[in-house]
């Protein structure tokens, strides 16, 4: 069977219609939710594919969605001028007092809030200090990680100008301690892999007087992480905007002392003889930002976590339901820790590759998006809109059942939107 026929025959089966109309209700639904009904589909004006969203918070795909009350605060910020530095002060002591920590600012991205927070550590309150990097002549420049814990992001700290210095073992981290070093840095992603835990890294922090700085980009869920690491003893916590808080894409979350983050801010807008006026968050995203924030806090974590369990176990049952396949449902244990699954098949019984099947999700209609390789499919429902994974479990469904008479459609299908992340690791 052709790929044309293929379809031609996934057309006229019954279901189609009413997997159309399910479709067109929940996208009836985000219109009526977050745009006005005069609004037009700008997407499809400019040719642009939308799709349902089964990957995750993945920059490549826009992130995730913002929900209605944080686009409201969106728009609400475009209506009157405010000063930007008064903003930042106040929302600053707002999500403070939310988080129960000491002070915070709304950064461009948890990226973002690696790099004013090393420029903070450095320069101090000093402005020639901030005006020279990421010259760091003359000031302490050296941060220190743990091996296990490096990776592509740090590029923020070293954009700025500082010198990561690995270590593997508290001992040599010790070793490593000099009047150069500016601050230590912890991946919490990376705990188990390291041989330095948490509270010890903070311990050994304080007793040197080296401010620590934890990145927990994707570390929501679970909801106490927010509160968790501030309270633990880390001088800096950064979390992404765009990812589990579902705020604005471009904006994030820098918490902890009051002293290194107003350091901090004197990098950013409106200053502009600094390393990071490039990272402007304007203040519609420093609403939005609080908004998202407040709306998570309030959020009914459970119930959100079993709907996502009955999502995952509805698509995996769905396409267990074709013999050959198997399947694998988990939860990450740090970053993206939410439901998640895993598909994969006989490729002798089902004569479609994993990277095919994804091939075909994506030029289907709704279009789909999901991750893995040639092993495997992956799977996330937490930034789907509910009730999309009536769609998505149907279709793989479909897919798989059609290819266990052969697959005759695209074969080299290497080259997705995750291509970019392993020409970076090469
Ligand atoms: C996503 C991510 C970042 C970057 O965060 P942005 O909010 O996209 O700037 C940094 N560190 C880790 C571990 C991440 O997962």
């Amino acid at each position: 069977m052709n790929r044309r026929k293929l379809l031609k025959s996934f057309a006229s089966l019954p279901f189609i219609g009413s997997l159309l109309n399910s479709d067109f209700v929940y996208s009836k639904h985000n219109l009526e939710s977050n745009l006005s009904s005069t609004q037009k589909d700008l997407y499809k004006d400019l040719g642009v594919r939308t799709f349902i969203n089964c990957a995750g918070t993945y920059t490549a795909l826009t992130g995730s969605l913002m929900p209605k009350e944080v686009t409201d605060a969106i728009t609400f910020g475009t209506s009157q001028y405010v000063e930007l530095d008064e903003l930042q002060d106040r929302v600053g002591e707002r999500i403070a007092e939310l988080l129960g920590c000491e002070y915070a600012t709304v950064s461009s991205g948890c990226f973002g809030a690696m790099s004013i927070g090393t420029a903070g550590v450095m320069s101090g309150m000093d402005n020639d200090k901030v005006t020279q990097l990421p010259n760091s002549k003359g000031m302490k420049n050296e941060v220190i990680l743990q091996d296990s814990h490096f990776m592509g992001y740090c590029q923020a700290i070293t954009n700025v100008g500082a010198k990561l210095i690995k270590i593997k073992s508290s001992k040599e981290l010790e070793k490593s301690i000099n009047s150069k070093t500016a601050m230590l840095w912890f991946l919490n992603s990376g705990n188990d892999r390291g041989e330095i835990k948490w509270q010890e890294f903070v311990d050994l922090g304080k007793k040197y007087n080296i401010p620590t700085f934890i990145d927990c980009a994707a570390d929501v869920p679970p909801v106490e992480n927010l509160f968790k690491f501030t309270k633990m003893g880390f001088d800096l916590v950064a979390f992404s905007g765009g990812k589990g808080l579902r705020g604005p894409q471009s904006a994030g979350l820098l918490l902890g002392k009051r002293k290194l983050i107003e350091a901090a801010r004197l990098h950013t807008p409106p200053r502009g003889v600094t390393i990071g006026r490039g990272m402007k968050v304007n203040k519609e995203e420093v609403l939005g930002m609080l908004t998202a924030l407040e709306i998570y806090l309030k959020k009914d974590h459970e119930k959100e976590w079993k709907m996502w369990e009955g999502q995952i176990k509805m698509i995996s049952d769905s396409a267990k339901s074709v013999d050959g396949v198997q399947s694998e449902i988990f939860v990450p244990k740090y970053a993206n820790h939410v439901p998640s699954l895993r598909i994969y098949w006989d490729t002798k019984k089902i004569k479609i590759y994993p990277n095919q099947l994804r091939h075909e999700l994506r030029v289907g209609h709704p279009s789909i998006e999901t991750t893995g390789d040639n092993e495997s499919v992956g799977i996330t429902t937490w930034m789907m809109e509910p009730g999309q994974e009536r769609t998505v479990a149907r279709r793989i469904r479909e897919i798989l059942q059609s290819a266990t008479s052969g697959y005759e459609g695209s074969k080299n299908v290497d080259s997705d939107w995750m291509g970019y992340m392993k020409k970076e690791k090469a």
